[in-house]
């Protein structure tokens, strides 16, 4: 079946996968869709004999109809090679009656790295399928993981460039350093005085500008994006749930066909999405969990059917769930208003002009696969330190919010819980060590505390962390959040 694309707020003309990944958004401002959602032409059974790559590919080429095996094949081999320090890319480890699904083996220590490692090839192999002559200008707006993760994976690619812009003071220091010491010569780190919600709608105005658009085009260049909407990422995150699967098989947990709950961190519903789409193809999930940190707007949309950010916005330990605007969650209401583009735009109009809308009891009808949960900063941290003081394994604040979750609205629970674990505790080495022990740990610096949780956990310290503690800061530009295409004007020699 040739799966196609288009946007979640107008059936228009519908493009191949390779398209869609190039653009990035719909003209529209809406999300691209798939034409449908495909399902599995493979026996389940057949899950724990394959390899991550292996799995990848029978996903991935599913929706990607428009590229060839060679192709796909090149992209996933590519992407998940030694980058990752495991060779089975994402380990499922059983702990305290939680399956963690480890996403934090990549470069840059978050799960953004699954899908942000394949997505630049994913990218250049679009462009060449396609006769792209401009050269790409990648547009990143990050809560701080993305950001590092995006510019990873596109450092020093040919006929590519990244402008990631981050909130000065919404990001780990970790994160930030990792940021702001990239050394790409094609990657451009900008702070903004705003919040992410901010810093993700300049980004989307850029998209939106018709007269930059064609500014960029007679110079040389074109915008694509490497966020969580492009499809080119939210592909890639489905791999992983249907491996953890396999993997549950091969650990005797289940067998083929038995039901699974996954419980997922969620910011801006990507992860979440990615896991939904998993059981629409046929991966037998139960309940889909959507844990919220105290930004608990999708917590609450999922208990009375209104999405209202018109609401505090909160920092909170687990800074790459601060988010009030989930763009990712258009993708799941245009599926439960039936797929009408008419109603999903409508819906979208509302969230931009009035901060809120509420969804009919149809719509609410088709949410049953969901749950929703929310950890406090303390019940976070009191998380941390039970799993840590239950089994010695040590969980990141987003992690441990999901995992707080898990319990509390799953229970002891009779069938596997997979947690999807998003980050390394080493990138939230701060908030880690003081969940654990405040008094000991509260006066010491950010690199004394790493080396405190290498004793602590026994877990090596990873590349991405011990490669910043000396690296020169290169990027210092700092702007105010209405400067955003101004910025990217001047970078691009406008
Ligand atoms: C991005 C991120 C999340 C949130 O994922 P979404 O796909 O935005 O919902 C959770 N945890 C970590 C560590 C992240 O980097």
């Amino acid at each position: 079946m040739e799966i196609r694309y288009h946007s979640t707020r107008s059936e228009g003309e519908t493009m191949t996968a390779s398209q869609a990944i190039l653009k990035g958004l719909a003209d529209d401002g809406g999300l691209f869709v798939p034409t449908a959602i495909p399902e599995f032409d493979f026996d389940l059974s057949k899950l724990p004999e394959m390899s991550y790559q292996e799995t990848a590919y029978e996903v991935m080429k599913l929706f990607l109809s428009d590229f060839t095996e060679d192709e796909l094949k090149h992209c996933i081999n590519s992407a998940y090679d030694k980058k990752f320090d495991t060779d089975v890319i994402a380990p499922l480890v059983e702990k305290d009656g939680a399956n963690y699904l480890e996403l934090f083996h990549g470069k840059t220590i978050a799960f953004k790295d699954m899908a942000l490692s394949i997505l630049p090839y994913l990218m250049t192999t679009s462009a060449k399928k396609n006769g792209v002559k401009n050269e790409i200008v990648i547009l990143t707006a990050t809560s701080g993981d993305t950001g590092k993760a995006a510019l990873a994976g596109f450092a020093d690619v040919e006929g590519t460039s990244i402008i990631v812009f981050y909130p000065k003071d919404g990001v780990s220091p970790i994160q930030k350093q990792q940021m702001v010491t990239e050394p790409g010569k094609n990657t451009f780190v900008v702070g903004i005085n705003g919040n992410f919600d901010d810093a993700q709608t300049g980004v989307k105005n850029i998209f939106a500008d018709k007269e930059l658009a064609k500014e960029m085009d007679a110079k040389g260049y074109q915008f694509s994006s490497a966020n969580s909407i492009n499809i080119g990422r939210l592909v890639p995150q489905i791999v992983y749930y249907v491996y953890a699967y396999g993997q549950l098989m091969k650990q005797g947990k289940i067998k083929a066909g038995d039901e699974i709950n996954v419980v997922v961190p969620t910011g801006n519903f990507g992860n979440i999405l990615a896991s939904y789409y998993a059981k629409n193809m046929g991966l037998p999930i139960r309940k889909l969990v959507c844990a919220s940190n105290e930004n608990k707007v999708l917590y609450d949309f999922f208990d009375n059917g209104t999405y209202d950010r018109k609401r505090e916005f909160i920092l909170t330990s687990s800074p790459s769930m601060d988010i009030l605007i989930s763009s990712n969650l258009e993708r799941l209401i245009y599926r439960i208003t039936g797929d009408d583009t008419a109603k999903t735009k409508e819906f979208m109009e509302n969230l931009a002009n009035k901060g809120e809308y509420t969804i009919t009891e149809e719509m609410r009808a088709k949410l049953t696969d969901f749950a929703g949960g929310f950890a406090t900063e303390e019940q976070t941290a009191e998380e941390i330190a039970k799993v840590y003081n239950d089994t010695g394994y040590v969980l990141d604040p987003h992690t441990a919010v999901a995992s707080y979750v898990r319990r509390s609205v799953l229970g002891d629970g009779e069938i596997p819980a997979v947690v999807a674990s998003t980050a390394s505790p080493y990138k939230f080495t701060r908030s880690v060590m003081l969940a654990i022990d405040k008094d000991k740990y509260d006066s010491m610096e950010d690199f004394a505390l790493v080396d405190e949780l290498l004793e602590l956990s026994g877990v090596k310290i990873p590349y991405a962390v011990e490669s910043i503690r000396t690296a020169p800061v290169l990027h210092k530009t700092i702007c105010e959040k209405d400067e955003m295409t101004d910025v990217v004007k001047k970078r691009l020699g406008f």
